[in-house]
């Protein structure tokens, strides 16, 4: 390694990247890190932190609504998006310092600029001449992948670009059925804006539990959310009041804004993997073991860019592990079974292990525990909004084998029920413990009848 001018290279300081180059730098060793737009990365920079102060922005609308339900005179309310913006820049420049602080603070030297591998060691700075390293660690994220041969592609946005619209637009059509498309069309129409989703599945957000699913879309519509499914664009046009949206069902509207949501690609584009001899996914991901080593044995991966589950608390899971077992003499590979995870639709959805679908097909026989009712906060004032909470159970073991919610601070329940479930609670063990009175989440540890679902025809 003294041959090498670092110990470890890192490429990319977004969530896994800086917490690898920081534990591995604790450790005396010398790192360096590249990055070629803001440290923070995707998360921080133009993902879950500005899209999380969005949320709690759009949120409003509703909070007003409830605040004169239960007795507030509130008087005309305005959003200022241009006020929102300034300050939601100021903390993610707040935040993003801070995570230029704590790389400088553990002793890695940060450079900006793109870099690239010219062979397994030797590293290109942009600008900046040729640094070698003893290990090098891809942590280059992922972005948004666009549609690029349909026609008029090139009007439409993606979350990248949401985060700094000049104003806000009265309409704007979304596509995609994912996280992104359903948490922007939760915050865009919660700003007031017309808001239509375009999904070409016949529901949104596969991979989730069908309730869920079926929930969630039931829940935005009644929001006021329009989600169109089973179709997708074959165009788009600009027109003298907008941009016209055609769709394959023949149908077409105008918007002023069009956001496509429709997946993410691993960055690893021009970062000459190909000159060190790391192989690629067909999509473009590096692949890599368990302990996130690629084909190359001193050329690691984490987070988005290898494809495995993309969000952000794994990242660091991964990069952390990384640098424990290569720098600390700690050998750690992270799990990535039972990894919860949050969509910040209004309401939120909480889910963790396996759907009602995903259970049957893996163990077989299981049972259904399902609630869905109105919470005491709504029924207070008549609002509409109601709660799904379900719980997938194996038959014989009645090992807990998935729990999913929807609900306000669904994301928050979520984060306690994946301990329990990460330590394999059983339903008995489970409904042992007494609930938290009166909260929403009490439900989950008083569902005692098995759930039927409705038979066709029947209203749920
Ligand atoms: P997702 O994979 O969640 O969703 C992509 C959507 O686009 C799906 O509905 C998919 O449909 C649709 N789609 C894909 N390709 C096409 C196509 N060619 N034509 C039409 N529709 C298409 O991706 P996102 O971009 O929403 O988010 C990327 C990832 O980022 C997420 O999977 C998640 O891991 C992470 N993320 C996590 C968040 C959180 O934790 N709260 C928030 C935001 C992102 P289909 O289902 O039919 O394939």
């Amino acid at each position: 390694m003294a041959d090498h001018d670092y110990d470890l290279f890192v490429i990319g300081a977004g969530s896994g990247g800086v917490r690898a180059a920081r534990v591995a730098a604790m450790s005396g060793a010398k790192v360096g890190v590249a990055e070629e737009h803001r440290v923070g990365g995707t998360c921080v920079i133009r993902g879950c932190v500005p899209k999380k102060f969005m949320v709690y922005a759009s949120e409003y609308a509703k909070h007003f609504e409830t605040a004169r339900g239960y007795g507030w005179e509130v008087g005309e309310t305005r959003f200022d998006w241009s006020r929102f913006l300034v300050e939601k820049d100021k903390e993610i420049a707040r935040l993003s310092g801070i995570y230029v602080r704590n790389l400088q603070n553990a002793g890695a030297e940060l450079f900006h600029g793109k870099a690239r591998l010219k062979d397994r060691h030797v590293i290109e700075l942009e600008g900046k001449g040729e640094v070698t390293a003893g290990k090098v660690l891809v942590a280059t994220g992922g972005r948004p992948w666009m549609p690029r041969e349909l026609p008029g592609v090139e009007l439409a946005i993606t979350s990248n670009e949401a985060f700094h619209l000049p104003e806000l637009p009265k309409r704007i059509v979304i596509a995609g059925g994912g996280y992104i498309a359903l948490e922007f069309a939760g915050i865009f129409n919660g700003l007031g804006v017309e808001t239509t989703v375009v999904h070409r599945g016949p529901n949104v957000l596969r991979g989730f539990d069908d309730d869920i699913r079926a929930h969630i879309a039931e829940e935005m519509e009644q929001a006021g959310v329009r989600i169109l499914l089973g179709t997708q664009h074959t165009r788009l046009e600009k027109t003298a009041t907008g941009i016209l949206n055609t769709f394959d069902n023949g149908h077409s509207c105008e918007s002023d804004v069009v956001m496509f949501a429709l997946g993410r690609e691993p960055y690893t584009a021009g970062l000459g993997l190909e000159n060190a001899g790391v192989d690629l996914a067909a999509n473009g991901a590096v692949k890599v073991d368990g302990f996130s080593r690629s084909s190359v044995d001193n050329i690691w991966a984490v987070g988005d860019v290898t494809d495995r589950i993309n969000l952000t608390p794994v990242a660091i899971r991964e990069g952390e592990a990384f640098a424990r077992t290569e720098f600390h003499n700690t050998p750690m590979s992270f799990d990535h079974e039972m990894v919860a995870s949050a969509v910040f639709t209004q309401p939120q959805i909480g889910s963790v292990g396996l759907s009602e679908a995903d259970a049957r097909h893996r163990h077989g026989k299981v049972d259904v525990y399902l609630s869905k009712f109105r919470p005491m906060k709504e029924t207070f004032y008549g609002g509409h909004q109601r709660a799904l909470i379900k719980l997938v159970v194996e038959q014989g073991s009645e090992r807990i084998l998935g729990c999913h919610v929807v609900a306000p601070d669904a994301g928050e329940i979520i984060q306690m029920a994946a301990i329990a479930l990460k330590m394999g609670v059983t339903k008995p063990q489970w409904d042992s413990t007494c609930a938290v009175h009166p909260t929403l989440a009490e439900e989950l540890v008083t569902m005692r009848e098995k759930y039927t679902p409705p038979a066709l025809g029947q209203v749920a």
